[in-house]
Formats: C-alpha cells, structure tokens, sequence
C-alpha cells in the first residue's frame, strides 16, 4: 500500500485560522489538497488570501468560541459549504496569566471553556459526521502544559492536560468509528501570543539555551505534523500526544 499524504478531497475544518499556528495548519492542508473552513472570531481573510494564492479553496466562518453556542451551526456550516467534513483541527486557544492566590473565576472559566470545553463540544458535534461516514481525522492543538505545570498559568495547565486527557478518551471511543485523535505539543513557536516572551531579551535568552535545537519553532513546524495526522499516513496512529518542541521535553 502506497503511503500518501494527499489531501486531496478531504474537507477541514481549523479553528483559530486567522493568525499563527492555525494559519499555517490552514495553509498547509489546503498545499495538501483539503478545501478548508477557517473559524475564529475576527476575519481569516490573510489566510483565505494565501490559499487562495496557492489555487486552494477556503472559507472563512465565523464563529466566537468562548462559548459552545455556535459549535452545531459552525460544524453544520462545514458541512453545507464544503460537502462534509473529514479533519477538524482545534486549534483556538487563549491564556491567562497571574499569581495562584489571586486568580480570579474569570480567568479560570474563560480559558478552560475556550480551551477544553468548546473543543470536545465542536469534537462531539464533528464526530457525528465522521462517525457517519465511517472515517475522520481530529486533531487538537495541546502544549508543552498539558505535561509541565508552567509559571502563573494554572488555568491554562490545567485546560491542556485536559485536552491530552480528553485525546485519549476520544480516541478509544471513535477507533472503531474509523476516526482518529490525536494531539499535537508545541513547544516555544513564535507567534502574537508569544511575542511578549520574545521581547524579554532575559526570558528570551533562557527559553533558547533550554531547547536543544537552539531556536524558537516555526508555525509551520507545527504544520507539518498537522499535516501527518490529517493524511492516510497517520491512519494507525490514535491517542498519541505529539510534541513539536525542538527536543525540549526530552531534556
Ligand atoms: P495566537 O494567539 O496567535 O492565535 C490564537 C488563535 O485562537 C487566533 O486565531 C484566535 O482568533 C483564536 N481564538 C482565541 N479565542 C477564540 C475564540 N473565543 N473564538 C474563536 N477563536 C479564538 O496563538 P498561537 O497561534 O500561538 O496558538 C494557537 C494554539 O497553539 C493555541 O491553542 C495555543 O494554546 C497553542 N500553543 C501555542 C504555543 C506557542 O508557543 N505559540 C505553545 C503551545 C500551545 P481571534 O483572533 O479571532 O481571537
């Protein structure tokens, strides 16, 4: 059996498309072949631009994900834009940070409902339609938090281990189905959410001596794993947390 990575009339669906590493997931399964729905609160027109560029096809939904009011509509959406829907990326994700002893319930509620709790909603909702036609591919975008504890982040700690948690349950109940999930663990990948990091030259400086390959990641060097899970090539793999880090957990 010949192994491929052809995506060629798969239909995604990324949320948090707009910037970062979901434009580059975006980018890179439309160069692969998938026609893509982009999902975020402001407009992915960039992204839908570079696909289009590239002879893709994208459409650009709409949706706030904070809550999972719109995960039915934004998956139904999908489905009558593109014709169904094969690989869903969760990629939408926000952090907050401040002292344990004064974190407050908002902080708590806004990162673990967008982080974990509208994720396995939009993955309940996209799990209808891949279990229908007996194949599909979810991947969730995890961190290097969902295995350290991190600095002044408890909420999002905790979110993300969530989503390797949920990974795995998700997976031992849809391998039958034909459907696979799994995660990917960025590591230091420079993006608007990481630019604060960046600017401290001293964070800066002890970020980079800590990652063995001596650079902050790419968004693309997510994409490509992205890309790996999403195609043929991926179809054994289920539950598994893949860290993209540049060698930092291995340290
Ligand atoms: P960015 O802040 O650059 O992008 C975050 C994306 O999430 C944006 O497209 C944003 O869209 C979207 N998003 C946030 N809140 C919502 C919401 N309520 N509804 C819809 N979309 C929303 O971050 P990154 O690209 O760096 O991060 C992407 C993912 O990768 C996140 O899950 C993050 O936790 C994870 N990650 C990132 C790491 C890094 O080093 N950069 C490391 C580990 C994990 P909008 O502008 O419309 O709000």
């Amino acid at each position: 059996m010949a192994i491929s990575f052809d995506l060629t009339g798969r239909r995604a669906l990324v949320t948090g498309a707009n910037t970062g590493i979901g434009q580059a997931i975006a980018v890179a399964l439309a160069e692969a072949g998938a026609a893509v729905a982009l999902a975020g609160r402001s407009p992915a027109t960039e992204t839908a631009a570079l696909i289009a560029a590239k002879g893709g096809r994208a459409v650009d939904l709409r949706a706030d994900l904070s809550s999972i009011a719109p995960v039915d509509a934004l998956i139904a959406d999908t489905v009558a834009e593109l014709g169904g829907l094969d690989i869903l990326v969760n990629n939408a994700g926000i952090i907050r940070r401040n002292d344990l002893a004064v974190f407050t319930e908002e902080d708590w509620d806004a990162v673990v409902d967008t982080n974990l709790k509208t994720l396995f909603f939009l993955s309940q909702a996209a799990a209808r339609v891949m279990m229908a036609a007996g194949r599909g591919k979810i991947i969730n975008i995890a961190s290097l938090l969902s295995f350290q504890g991190g600095i002044r982040v408890p909420s999002y700690a905790a979110a993300k281990s969530g989503v390797a948690g949920l990974t795995r349950a998700m997976a031992n109940e849809l391998a039958p189905a034909g459907v696979q999930v799994n995660a990917i663990a960025p590591g230091y990948i420079a993006t608007n959410n990481t630019a604060a990091l960046q600017a401290d030259e001293t964070r800066n400086r002890q970020i980079l001596e800590r990652i063995p390959a001596g650079r902050w990641g790419r968004p693309e060097d997510i994409a490509g794993a992205a890309v790996f899970l999403a195609s043929g090539a991926s179809d054994y793999v289920t539950g598994h947390i893949l860290a993209v880090d540049g060698g930092w957990l291995a340290r």
